[in-house]
Order: structure tokens, then C-alpha cells, then sequence
């Protein structure tokens, strides 16, 4: 990614060193990829107005959640670039926009069909990928702080290759290929991952992930319990 190097710095500096648990024990836990949205939006407060909060927990409940063995599975690729597909873009892109997150893979909503999208910044245009295949990374390697709209609650640090070259298609069947780095070559890793059923608990040191799973057994505890 070219165009906002400082996002990336500013995050880096907000979330850095991770402490997941601690961000548990605060009231709305908010992955990586919402604060960047949020920063974006120059707002710094973690309160989101009455309107946007629905919109958004009537986004996420269209979110497949960790737990459901699709998120486990390999998508297949797309064959037909048809009007279904764009339809399919359109509805991920809403749910993405709204859920305040910044990439979407189409396994996250249950279409097991390798089809991600993604904006990195706010209005910046919508990035389709079908059938995505990367092609090249770069030897150098950053470690990011990443949440997944799927874990909420999780941040976890994860290694990646700083850039990579990926070729696929839009949701016309027009062919891609891409050259990019910091954010965006992070967000569309995440979502390829998930078109092959990797999470990114899988990516993250053993203690991270030990972490992760205490708050994720917390949080599944606290939500059975009667008030
Ligand atoms: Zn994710």
C-alpha cells in the first residue's frame, strides 16, 4: 500500500505491545482492521453512535463466527462470473462496510467460493479478488497486530511477508495482478487464509493463541450466563 503509510505507523503505535486480555476486560473490543476504519473517520472515542452500532451488530450477525467448521473449509474456485457474483460482491461489500471492518472473505459469510474483497481506506475503491494465487512474497516479513471479524475479541500478533505480487480476477472475470505491501498486503493475506480455512490463531505464537482461547471460552461463558 502506497498511498497511507502513517495509518499504519499510527495503529502500530496504538496497539502495540498486545495485551489481549486486557483489551477483553474493556467493553467493546475492536479488531485492528475497525480502528483503522475509525482512525480514518477521526474518531478517536470507542463509542460508536446508536445508528452505526446496529448497523453494525446486524452486520457482524451475518458473520460466521470461530466454531463453525466452514471457516475450516477450502473454498472452491469461482467459475462464473455472472450476475449472482456480482450480487455476491455487492452483499459482501455491505456487510464489510457496515461491520466496520476493511477485508471480507467470502467463507466469512458462508459461501465457500475463493472471493474476498476489501477497502483499506474509507472511501477508497472496493478491492474484488477472485481466485487469488500469490504469486510472489517478499523475503522480509513484519509482524502486524491482527483482529478478525469472525474472533471478536482477539488481537494477536502475526508474522507475514511484508509484500507480495497476487493474481486473480475481478468479479468480472478480468484478470488482476497486484503488487502490494504494509496493510493491504496484510488484509488480503488474512483473506486468502481464509479461503483455505486458516485462521489467524493458527499464525500467532503458542502463548497468543492459549491467550486468545481463555478469552474466547470467557466470553462464550459470559454470554450463556442469565443476567
Ligand atoms: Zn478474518
Amino acid at each position: 500500500m502506497s498511498s497511507n503509510p502513517n495509518l499504519l505507523g499510527r495503529l502500530v503505535n496504538r496497539l502495540v505491545p498486545s495485551r489481549i486480555a486486557s483489551r477483553m476486560a474493556s467493553e467493546d473490543p475492536i479488531p485492528v482492521e475497525e480502528v483503522a476504519e475509525r482512525e480514518q473517520k477521526g474518531e478517536n472515542g470507542r463509542r460508536l453512535d446508536p445508528e452505526t452500532r446496529a448497523r453494525r451488530d446486524d452486520a457482524l450477525a451475518h458473520i460466521l463466527k470461530i466454531g463453525d467448521p466452514i471457516l475450516r473449509s477450502r473454498a472452491l474456485p469461482v467459475e462464473h462470473f455472472d450476475a449472482q457474483l456480482q450480487l455476491e460482491v455487492q452483499r459482501m461489500e455491505r456487510i464489510m462496510d457496515d461491520a466496520l471492518g476493511i477485508g471480507l472473505a467470502a467463507t466469512q459469510v458462508g459461501v465457500l467460493s475463493r472471493l474476498l474483497v476489501y477497502r483499506v481506506e474509507e472511501d477508497g475503491p472496493l478491492g474484488v479478488l477472485a481466485n487469488p494465487v500469490i504469486e510472489w512474497s517478499s523475503p522480509e516479513t513484519d509482524v502486524g497486530e491482527e483482529g478478525c471479524l469472525s474472533i471478536p475479541g482477539v488481537l494477536v500478533d502475526v508474522e507475514r511477508p511484508a509484500a507480495i505480487r497476487v493474481r486473480g480476477q475481478d468479479q468480472y472475470g478480468n484478470s488482476i495482478s497486484l503488487e502490494v505491501s504494509e496493510l493491504e498486503a496484510r488484509v488480503i493475506q488474512h483473506e486468502i487464509d481464509h479461503l483455505d480455512g486458516v485462521l489467524i490463531l493458527d499464525r500467532t505464537s503458542r502463548e497468543q493463541r492459549k491467550q486468545a482461547m481463555k478469552v474466547l471460552r470467557e466470553a462464550d461463558a459470559a454470554a450463556r450466563r442469565p443476567d
